[in-house]
């Protein structure tokens, strides 16, 4: 998945360009620019790779998954359905707005299983987000159709799914509001930055004023602009966008690479009975990202996960024993530990997870390998992987 591991000159220079003019921030300073806006350039291209209306770049995917929700209207005490794997970011983005998280179970998808979706809706539900996990996607037209029938705002968290897409859709562009990461570890790098895209003008001019403290953006006098509403900053620098704009523009590349080196590890472990792949929606392709199984039992899984890392194969996660993107492991959250004073609204609406256990989810994640697909690895490499793990796998069954 990393965009890092491929830098080149293309990065170099990009960045070069913005150093050489001086100009580090994205908005003003039209003079001193010699036409450079590695920002704004980085909107289009994020619009024809997204097939999208509307790109609005912020400093993280964190950032755009509060500006997509703000955006779209979501604010104090609204319920926001969330899965219960993700990363910690999709409820502190959640929290950042005074709405609740509530978390729901996953199925076989690895995301949003519908039916806890639509048994968690209350009258206080605002918003459901899918999160599309290591490369795949939710059943997207079923929780697209749940949102329309309780007229909620269905965001799409793509942060680690850039180039999968779903009848033909990219993921990201086929809810209301989509949102993107291009942190250090992502498809795309921009070393920090992320991106709120949708069709819809209202929210897109939400996401623009409230990403730099509610600046309109009309003319180009900044201190003669207005401000509709109240904002903040989340804005994203000219610098982590001239890289971005490098990397994106070789994302087909990036892209082949990734598919080619999943292809060869799956086909390898689809050999072996006992191990199953996710379930892809009917109409999805996979970023390939990750590769994503499930081995028969914890304790298989486990075995199977302590033989990969003595064995030099990395970067394959088994989150159920993995702080950063599972409930069980998640105390700060059910422990309401946080620096900002949290309302009792928020706290009587996260009781839910005191007594709530997360069975069905439990049942997938304990079972789940990830294994990251890194784009620098040669076939041979890949191959010689491919057969180590296989190998470790039927031992440990
Ligand atoms: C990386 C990630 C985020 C947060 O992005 P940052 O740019 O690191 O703030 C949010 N959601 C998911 C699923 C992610 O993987």
């Amino acid at each position: 998945m990393p965009g890092f591991e491929l830098f080149g000159d293309a990065e170099r220079n990009s960045v070069k360009d913005v150093l050489d003019n001086g100009v580090l921030m994205r908005y003003g300073f039209d003079g001193m620019r010699n036409g450079h806006w590695k920002a704004k350039e980085l909107e289009r291209e994020l619009q024809n790779t997204f097939k999208t209306n509307y790109v609005q770049l912020v400093s993280s995917g964190t950032a755009a998954v509060s500006v997509a929700l703000a955006s779209a209207g979501v604010g104090a005490g609204d319920e926001v359905i969330m899965p219960t794997f993700t990363f910690v970011a999709s409820f502190e983005a959640i929290m950042m707005l005074g709405a609740i998280p509530i978390l729901v179970d996953i199925d076989s998808t690895l995301t949003l299983d519908p039916k806890a979706v639509e048994k968690a809706i209350t009258p206080k539900t605002k918003a459901v987000m899918v999160v599309q996990m290591c490369g795949s996607m939710g059943n997207m037209d079923v929780l697209k159709s749940i949102c329309d029938t309780h007229n909620l705002v269905f965001v799409e968290d793509a942060c680690q799914a850039i180039g999968g897409t779903y009848n033909g859709k990219p993921l990201g562009s086929i809810a209301d509001v989509g949102c993107f990461s291009f942190d250090f570890v992502k498809t795309i790098t921009c070393g920090e930055g992320g991106a709120v895209v949708t069709n819809n003008s209202a929210y897109y001019l939400h996401a623009d004023h409230y990403s730099d403290h509610g600046h309109d953006h009309v003319g180009n006098d900044r201190g003669a602009e207005s401000h509709p509403f109240l904002g903040y900053n989340f804005r994203i620098s000219e610098l982590h966008a001239a890289v971005g704009l490098a990397q994106v523009k070789r994302l087909p590349e990036f892209l082949d690479i990734q598919r080619r080196n999943f292809d060869i590890i799956r086909a390898e472990l689809s050999q072996i009975p006992e191990v199953e792949f996710r379930t892809v929606p009917e109409g999805g392709v996979e970023s390939c990202a990750f590769l994503n199984f499930f081995l028969p039992d914890l304790e298989t899984a486990r075995n199977v996960s302590k033989a990969f890392k003595s064995n030099s194969i990395d970067a394959c996660f088994h989150y159920y024993d993995n702080n950063w993107h599972y409930i069980r492991k998640w105390d700060h959250l059910k422990n309401l530990k946080s620096l900002f004073p949290i309302t009792e609204e928020v706290k009587n609406g996260l009781k839910y997870l005191e007594t709530t256990t997360f069975k069905q989810s439990d049942n997938y994640i304990a079972r789940n390998l990830s294994c990251l697909i890194k784009l620098s690895w040669t076939e041979d490499e890949v191959k010689e992987r491919a057969k180590k793990m296989a190998e470790l796998i039927k031992v440990n069954l």
